[in-house]
């Protein structure tokens, strides 16, 4: 497939949609390069924990921390792994705690600034598939691509814990679907950048089909976008 430069697919969608999966997937098959936005917020929540930040009393510091921190996402065995400043915190970032932070973290402007910049500037020599909430409608609102998948909250929580019980979390089913109700909540109600979907952004339902199902559609979709584009710039 083509790879012209600052060619963007957005994929946003509720927690658990299976954005991950299906970005990742989409984006090795192209040839793109592959960036989870939540795992910034979740780099971000870890070091505000660790440096004893609290949200509500320190998010100027919070927010000047999002600025400061180097991010990469190196390929680590057959997946990807985020590093901040040199340190592969993949596995930290993934707790249920971190989780949680992230959201509230993620509600603060300055924050949203700092790491809105810091995905621009990724995205500008390369052509990537960006997965978050706000990609299509903030970060990328001229996005070559916009899809924002959906599913049922007790299908994707069944998937988060499936995921939590895989990273060895000892958690029950219930406390992970009351965690993703809180989060939907709190991701749709804030003042800034709250999910939602953009009005050009193709709807996909996940519930009813298989991940390679959706990552085929993602990337029929794509070849439709870029003949698109090369019709209109012949
Ligand atoms: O997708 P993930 O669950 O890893 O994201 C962690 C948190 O970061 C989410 O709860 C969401 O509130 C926030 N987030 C965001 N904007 C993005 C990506 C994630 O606010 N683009």
């Amino acid at each position: 497939m083509a790879e012209p430069t600052g060619c963007i697919v957005a994929i946003d969608g509720p927690a658990g949609a299976g954005k991950s999966t299906v970005a990742r997937a989409v984006a090795d098959r192209a040839g793109y390069t592959y960036i989870d936005t939540g795992a910034m917020y979740r780099a971000v929540a870890l070091r505000a924990m660790r440096a004893g930040l609290e949200v509500g009393e320190d998010d100027g510091a919070i927010a000047e921390l999002a600025g400061e921190l180097a991010f990469e996402f190196r390929a680590v065995g057959d997946g990807q792994h985020l590093f901040v400043d040199g340190e592969d915190v993949e596995r930290a970032i993934r707790t249920p705690e971190v989780g949680k932070l992230s959201s509230v973290v993620s509600a603060i402007p300055e924050v949203r600034v700092r790491l809105v910049s810091a995905q621009r500037r990724m995205a500008s020599t390369r052509p990537v598939v960006m997965e978050g909430r706000d990609i299509g409608t903030v970060v990328f609102p001229g996005a070559l691509l916009k899809v924002f998948l959906t599913a049922s909250v007790e299908e994707r929580a069944r998937r988060r814990y499936e995921e939590l019980v895989a990273y060895g979390e000892d958690i029950s089913f219930e406390r992970v679907l009351a965690d993703q109700r809180e989060r939907d909540r709190r991701d749709r109600s804030r003042a800034v950048a709250p999910l939602r979907k953009a009005e050009d952004a193709v709807e996909v339902d996940t519930d009813p089909l298989s991940v390679a199902q959706v990552v085929e559609r993602v990337l029929e979709l794509l070849r439709e976008r870029l003949e698109e584009r090369d019709e209109q710039d012949a």
